[in-house]
């Protein structure tokens, strides 16, 4: 089973391809199930995301093509919602949307877009430690609030390479408690591989403590592109064999099941 349950659509302006072109894409790539995870609706950098109005769009084009493939290829409706540091900026129509899982992400550490290039001279002006600290309590809090199925690129902070001097498996340790507890599945994420950290999110490293802490996984290419759909799948694939991982998580109504990948 081959499984991809990350990907974006125009509608977050900053992708390009028709949804029916990465459709035709996961099929080539033999991709058994395929999730659409668009950039939920939010009032911050509204820019970045679909809006509240065009949600209901989404849904249908998503399941028109399900309908439409559904003899080739398994499609999924999701979204990738942000969290941010308290609850105000999430809205609550898509935590109670009719999709089959949602993911959580952190994108912001106190309105700073840490994975945006534009702001990456921030990356300067703090502590790294205290950064990645900062982080990795938001990514608990946003696990802790219970709203999600899939954590979604889990140490997204390294992407410009900027690393802590501090342990980041101490650094990690409590959200890695969360996420265990919350019963929510890793993503295995490949955009990483695209990105100036070259490797998946989360690293090796975290991945073991994942395993060892007995937490499922999911792949997701984090595709913005039709080019970006599959991208890096092997690589990551070799990486979970290695850490021990056989099985990966399919969501269908939020309810999760485990196949052989
Ligand atoms: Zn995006
Ligand atoms: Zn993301």
């Amino acid at each position: 089973m081959r499984v991809d349950l990350h990907n974006h659509t125009t509608l977050c302006n900053h992708a390009t391809g028709s949804m029916e072109e990465y459709i035709l894409k996961a099929i080539e790539l033999g991709i058994d199930t395929f999730g659409f995870s668009c950039h939920a609706p939010m009032d911050f950098e509204p820019e970045y995301r679909m809006s509240l109005s065009q949600t209901k769009k989404y849904e249908k084009d998503v399941l028109f093509l399900k309908e439409k493939y559904k003899d080739d290829i398994n499609i999924l409706l999701a979204y990738e919602v942000d969290y941010m540091s308290d609850d105000q900026y999430i809205e609550k129509d898509i935590l109670n949307a009719d999709v089959d899982y949602l993911i959580g992400s952190v994108h912001f550490i106190d309105k700073w877009g840490f994975d945006n290039p534009e702001f990456v001279g921030r990356y300067e002006e703090k502590d790294i430690d205290e950064i990645w600290e900062e982080y990795f309590q938001a990514v608990s809090q946003m696990v802790k609030t219970g709203y999600f199925n899939i954590v979604g690129h889990l140490d997204l902070i390294k992407i410009f390479k900027y690393l802590p001097t501090k342990s980041i498996a101490e650094i990690a340790y409590q959200a890695m408690q969360d996420i265990k507890e919350s019963g929510m599945v890793l993503e295995i994420n490949q955009a990483g591989f695209r990105k100036p950290i070259k490797e998946q999110y989360p690293s090796k490293e975290l991945l073991k403590l994942a395993f060892d802490l007995n937490i499922p996984i999911t792949f997701g290419s984090d595709a913005h592109s039709i080019e970006q759909v599959g991208y890096g799948y092997s690589e990551a694939v070799n990486i979970a064999k290695e850490v021990g991982y056989t099985k990966c998580v399919v969501f269908e109504n939020k309810k999760q099941r485990l196949y052989n990948f």
